[in-house]
């Protein structure tokens, strides 16, 4: 059974289902106004595992997720544009043709990683009566108040707010540099914005829907209190996310959906840390941001990066750096290359010993970098060629790395493409770097890329 770290616990905690089997996981989407860059993508990897190891486990997963295409203002105050409307200048297209053009994008990218898609979907734009029905609520209740430009959530009258990230209300202010701005609309600075109307810089706002208190849009959290319900119940058992959530967006997801209807949103909170580029921040904003795409045009697989996001814990900071996506790449080169070398077909049953190992991991906090190095103890046995081949294909079920398709693929390089991968190898080592580099672009040509491994040259389809 896995046990998983709660971040409202602050501890490891076992997965106790609310329906027997079922487990109801609900994990933020995309706000689609741009490419997601690869740090982005390290969360939805780190969520499909967590995924991928409850339908392990023999779990039926109904899994939930938003797109968020309204609504969500370029800082987290509730300051400034919405990134959709940014987006849509910047095309000069409609905010709904960008979130279509961009969610293709996004399923794309996942498609390519071997993410599961969500088994539920709901767009913010499509989910307008149900933010509605939340804030009368909300109002009704007395968690809200209102001014010419919004209504927001008023923090002071729940209690609890900001117990996800063991913040107290006093101390919110320190913290996202947005916050430390005073802004006088606001009773308390962690208010924040259930419904913008139309005045100011919204007046022109594209999308906009009536509601009891007037035309408008709604602020970015209630969309996932809404759809989470609407899709999942609540409580549902987990919610997961990347770890930038946790102080104001799951915060004030949970403040509001807890407020409304007297029961915990989620029973559990599950965050994946952030991913560094060359030891700084990553960001959209900061505009250093690396696409999927930009790996997969400097010659690295998909699933490379998969790999790579496998050598740390999901809760440690990883650091991207092209020489640590080449070694991923490498690595599951040589990998898919000794996988190609096994003997037979695979068996009927897998390696009981190894199995152990691999479930015992998988459940304690989702420990992939030990799963990576149990597959390479693996092939380095003595365990029998088709075990291994068995063994493997069920490690794979929560590797998500195609391993045996990738052996095979490596099978079914054409001669003559190993042949010129021979002949280059042989020009390299006597440095007749010239000639080597001539039969490189024959090779991709013919629709093949060859890599430099510690263990020789690996040939695979582009
Ligand atoms: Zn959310």
């Amino acid at each position: 059974m896995l046990k998983i770290h709660n971040t409202l616990s602050r501890k490891a905690e076992e997965i106790k289902p609310i329906h027997d089997k079922k487990i109801g996981l609900y994990t933020c989407g995309p706000t689609v106004y741009n490419f997601a860059h690869i740090g982005n993508l390290r969360t939805y990897i780190f969520e499909d595992v967590l995924r991928r190891v409850l339908e392990y486990d023999g779990y039926k997963v109904i899994h939930g997720m938003n797109i968020t295409d309204v609504g969500h203002l370029v800082s987290d105050a509730d300051e400034g544009e919405d990134k959709m409307e940014v987006g849509a200048k910047r095309e000069g297209k409609h905010p709904l043709e960008i979130a279509k053009q961009y969610e293709t994008a996004f399923f794309d990218d996942l498609k390519k990683l071997n993410i599961l898609p969500p088994t539920k979907l709901l767009r913010a734009t499509e989910s307008i009566k149900e933010q509605i029905e939340i804030i009368k609520i909300l109002e009704q209740k007395g968690f809200t108040y209102k001014d010419e430009s919004a209504i927001y959530f008023d923090t002071s009258k729940y209690q609890s707010y900001g117990k996800l990230a063991g913040q107290k209300l006093q101390d919110k202010k320190i913290g996202a540099r947005e916050e430390v701005v005073v802004d006088k609309r606001k009773k308390n600075s962690a208010d924040f914005v259930l419904w913008f109307f139309l005045t100011g810089r919204y007046k022109n706002h594209v999308l906009r829907w009536p509601s009891p208190w007037g035309e408008g849009f709604p602020g970015w959290h209630i969309e996932c209190s809404a759809i989470s319900r609407h899709l999942l119940g609540q409580p549902f058992d987990i919610h997961a996310g990347g770890e930038d959530h946790i102080g104001t967006h799951h915060t004030n997801e949970m403040a509001q959906s807890e407020a409304a209807f007297g029961n915990p949103l989620a029973n559990l909170w599950v965050h994946g840390a952030f991913m560094l580029i060359d030891s700084g921040r990553m960001g959209k904003s900061l505009g250093n941001f690396i696409r999927l795409q930009d790996l997969v045009d400097r010659g690295y697989s998909p699933l490379a990066y998969r790999y790579f996001t496998f050598g740390a814990h999901y809760r440690s900071q990883l650091n991207f750096t092209w020489e640590a996506l080449d070694a991923a790449q490498n690595a599951l080169d040589n990998l898919y290359d000794k996988i190609s070398e096994l003997k037979g077909q695979p068996r009927k049953f897998a390696c009981a010993d190894y199995i152990q190992t691999f479930e015992r991991e998988i459940n304690d906090d989702l420990d992939m970098s030990r799963v990576l190095s149990l597959a390479w103890r693996l092939i380095k046995s003595d365990v029998d060629d088709g075990l291994k081949q068995k063994t493997l294909e069920q490690f794979d079920r929560v590797l998500g790395l195609d391993l045996l398709a990738g052996a095979e693929n490596l099978k079914s390089v054409p001669k003559e493409i190993k042949h010129l991968a021979k002949e280059r190898e042989k020009a390299r080592q006597e440095k007749n770097f010239k000639e080597a580099d001539v039969l490189r672009v024959k090779i991709e040509q013919a629709g093949y890329l060859v890599r430099d491994t510690a263990q020789g040259p690996v040939v695979r389809k582009k």
